[in-house]
């Protein structure tokens, strides 16, 4: 045996370095009885757009966490500000999270669904001297607010006695004001380093109607004062941020503990960026609102729509988020990490079918005029349990434009005058001539085959370097295809010349329609976002919003590693 020595003792040390650090403070906190054995999480998106790869990040690791340790996770809309937030999110969040394979069960809440327990813990806080009606514009309030480098001054609303300010705090919730005339702060310290600490405001006034509470409200708690009582009311054990509410965290304690309230305890991991896109929901919702993309699911944002339309698996982004791991600084993943989660689990389960992007027809001369045969190809070659299919074959078929020169070096493998090249699945051919337009262009090319090379092999054994994919031209369908590129020229879409700013750098050439496509005939009935690898050309899948049985539409997902190349390697 050739076993290590001591492998089975390293290998369990091993499994537990290999867990993030998410996962070790569960396992400790389990060990320890610390929640009495509870593990309770939650995905607390505000929905004000539409969730993106990031999001998908959070959501793997919140669901992921409670699978993993028998735990429960719930799904939150904190959804406390009004104005920006819209059902139509909501219902596309829910349908994301599901796609993505995650089950919330009966815990779908909502943060409005506390507002009357918010407004209940402000009056409490107010009568113990801990918060006050404060009357400054937002404008003297962050005046007052000081900067990273000096203390902030005390409101003079400060020290207004506590009946005074339950006295406004009722008449602000009873309408009596305008918007944005006083708001309610927590009395905490203004010259507190952690400018979070400084006096915030914990409601204010606006008069606009919520997706849920309608016109119930014309108060509405701030987020800070919303998002830890929310953890808290669900019992969350473990309150899983990105790092930008470290210095929040503060706050949501001192919430918590002036409450008097259970208390989970939050941490912050590295949120998800990735090269040559952006997922700020704001700026997603500008490219989208100024006509840069077709919408929320257009195939090029990194929205989880979006990605689903390109013909993203759910498989591929968990098994993304599990690569990339969870760690507490921030980093950029590179896009093609991405992409090759894609293509690891296309390649294992999407068929592979013949498409032709560029035709270019091609005449074999000596095949029978109104001949076709059937002949038998693989729907995966490495899993030959995917079965096999009939292509036809006739006298006239498609090649890529790309598979003939006029003049090439000895390295092209593909079709050139007077040498010969196998037709996958079909016949080796020889190139005879070709007919070109007043243009220049080639726009036919001529061929022979060999009737004993049926199948794609000689029986004298001679060889051809090349194999390249045809469709037979009159069973062939046309089919629109998308190509699809970076939305952004550069890795950093922030990376603006003098004066200009991330619109500048979304790239001209992310989508390029191609309207003459072909593709084989089995393809006539695909279901919408059906996935199938097009030989050589990537893999793709049938466009979910407008392919119709007649008019397909193919959206390319992703290129190939092109797996045929060590015949083309002198490409
Ligand atoms: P954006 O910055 O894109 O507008 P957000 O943070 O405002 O996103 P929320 O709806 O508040 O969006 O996010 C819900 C959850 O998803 C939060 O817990 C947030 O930390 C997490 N999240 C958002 N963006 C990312 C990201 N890029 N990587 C990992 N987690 C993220
Ligand atoms: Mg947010």
């Amino acid at each position: 045996m050739n076993k290590p020595p001591n492998e089975s003792d390293t290998s369990a040390e091993d499994a537990t370095e290999r867990r993030h650090f998410i996962q070790q403070i569960v396992e400790k906190d389990l060990a320890e009885g610390t929640y009495d054995g509870r593990v309770h999480t939650r995905f607390p998106p505000e929905p004000n757009g539409y969730l993106h790869i990031g999001h998908a990040k959070s959501i793997c690791l919140n669901f992921g966490i409670a699978a993993q340790y028998n735990g429960l996770c719930n799904l939150r809309f904190d959804d406390t500000n009004p104005t920006k937030e819209e059902d139509e999110y909501v219902e596309a969040i829910k349908e994301d999270v599901r796609w993505l394979g995650f089950d919330w069960g009966d815990r779908l809440c909502y943060a409005s669904d506390y507002f009357d327990q918010l407004y209940d813990w402000a009056v409490q806080l107010i009568k113990a001297g801990k918060a006050y009606i404060c009357d400054l514009s937002a404008e003297e309030t962050r005046e007052y607010r000081g900067t990273l480098t000096e203390p902030g001054k005390n409101s003079p609303f400060r020290d207004r006695p506590a009946e005074e300010s339950l006295d406004l705090f009722a008449r602000m919730k009873a309408g009596e004001f305008p918007d944005g005339t006083r708001t309610l702060r927590a009395k905490i310290d203004m010259a507190a380093s952690n400018i979070t600490m400084r006096d915030p405001v914990m409601y204010r006034i606006l008069h606009a109607s919520h997706h849920r509470t309608g016109d119930a409200w014309c108060i509405y708690p701030m987020y800070d004062f919303t998002h830890g009582q929310s953890d808290s009311i669900e019992r969350i054990t473990h309150s899983i941020c990105t790092l930008e509410f470290e210095n929040h965290r503060p706050l949501y304690d001192w919430y918590i503990r002036e409450l008097g309230i259970y208390a989970p305890h939050q941490y912050e991991f590295a949120r998800l960026n990735l090269t040559f896109t952006m997922m700020s929901k704001r700026r997603l919702l500008k490219l989208v609102e100024d006509g840069h993309v077709s919408g929320w699911d257009d195939p090029r944002l990194p929205t989880l729509c979006g990605l689903r339309r390109r013909g993203y698996t759910p498989a591929a982004i968990r098994n993304f988020c599990e690569t990339i791991g969870v760690a507490k600084f921030n980093s950029t993943i590179h896009m093609s990490v991405l992409e090759g989660a894609l293509r690891d689990d296309l390649n294992e389960i999407a068929p592979r079918v013949s498409g032709v992007l560029r035709p270019l027809r091609v005449v074999i001369e000596n095949y029978p005029e109104g001949q076709v045969e059937q002949l038998t190809a693989q729907n995966h070659p490495q899993k030959p349990e995917m079965g096999t299919r009939q292509v036809p074959f006739s006298r006239v078929i498609y090649i890529e434009q790309a598979d003939f020169r006029e003049e090439a070096p000895k390295k092209f493998f593909r079709l050139v005058p007077g040498r010969e090249v196998r037709l996958r699945y079909a016949y080796f051919v020889k190139c005879t001539g070709f007919v070109k337009n007043d243009a220049g262009e080639v726009i036919e090319v001529r061929c022979t085959y060999d009737p004993e090379t049926r199948g794609g092999s000689a029986p004298d054994g001679r060889k051809v370097k090349g194999t390249i994919h045809w469709l037979s031209a009159e069973h062939s369908l046309r089919a629109e295809v998308r190509l699809y590129d970076h939305l952004f020229c550069k890795a950093d879409p922030d990376d603006c010349d003098e004066g200009k700013d991330w619109i500048s750098n979304l790239n001209p050439n992310s989508l390029e329609v191609l309207t003459e496509s072909r593709v084989e005939p089995s393809l006539a009935d695909a279901e919408p976002g059906a996935l199938y690898q097009f030989e050589r050309q990537g893999y793709f899948n049938v466009d979910p919003v407008d392919s119709k049985p007649g008019a397909l539409v193919f959206n390319r997902a992703v290129a190939l590693r092109d797996q045929w190349a060590k015949i083309e390697k002198g490409k």
